[in-house]
């Protein structure tokens, strides 16, 4: 069992990764942004919490996410691997996803960052909100809020598993499928 967290800014392109990703090794995607999406989506009180975080750019509370998580991991005990896209976005996130892994004898087998400096994402997340449909891809300030929330309080994730060295940092400027192809054998060779 494969547990990959692909970690990166917002607009890093974890997303479009982490599905091709998925695709080509037969994991299990898990976005947490996703997941809240599609709980907006459904209107349901877990939704409409977690919206009034994400309209402005800040992380929903520990308590909601951890258990959303959860849940989609223990509704899923089959699978062969797993991609953490977006997840965890704070150290006691990572600790909670330790432990998660660790009552199913598993762990964390590498995060991967990808690399996108500062300037190409507020573009590639503008450009994205012309599409997306997602209120906090199409305000400068919020886009801003959440580089800002990244910087303090998820950046240091990557540390935390830097320590065992299960950190590695890929460029993150190319066409989707150089990206990919980085992505690709730097999991292959895991
Ligand atoms: P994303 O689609 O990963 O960019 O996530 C969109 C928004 O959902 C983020 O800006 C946060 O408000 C919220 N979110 C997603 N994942 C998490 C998480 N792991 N912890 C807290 N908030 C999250």
């Amino acid at each position: 069992m494969i547990n990959i967290i692909l970690f990166g800014p917002p607009g890093s392109g974890k997303g479009t990764q982490a599905q091709k990703l998925a695709d080509k090794f037969n994991f299990l995607h898990i976005s947490t942004g996703d997941l809240f999406r599609a709980e907006i989506g459904n209107k349901t009180e877990l939704g409409q919490e977690a919206m009034s975080y994400i309209s402005k750019g800040l992380l929903v509370p520990d308590e909601i996410t951890i258990g959303m998580l959860r849940k989609k991991v223990e509704e899923n005990p089959d699978v062969e691997g797993i991609i953490f896209d977006g997840f965890p976005r704070n150290v006691l996130q990572a600790e909670a996803l330790d432990e998660l892994l660790a009552e199913r004898d598993q762990q964390i087998s590498a995060l991967i960052a990808l690399d996108v400096d500062d300037e190409e994402i507020i573009g590639r997340i503008l450009e994205r909100s012309k599409t997306s449909g997602r209120s906090d891809d199409a305000d400068v300030d919020i886009i801003k809020n959440r580089i800002n929330v990244y910087k303090g309080e998820t950046a240091p994730v990557f540390d935390y598993y830097l320590e065992d060295e299960r950190s590695h940092t890929v460029h993150g400027v190319g066409s989707i499928e150089e990206i990919f192809t980085r992505l690709s054998d730097l999991i292959s060779a895991l």
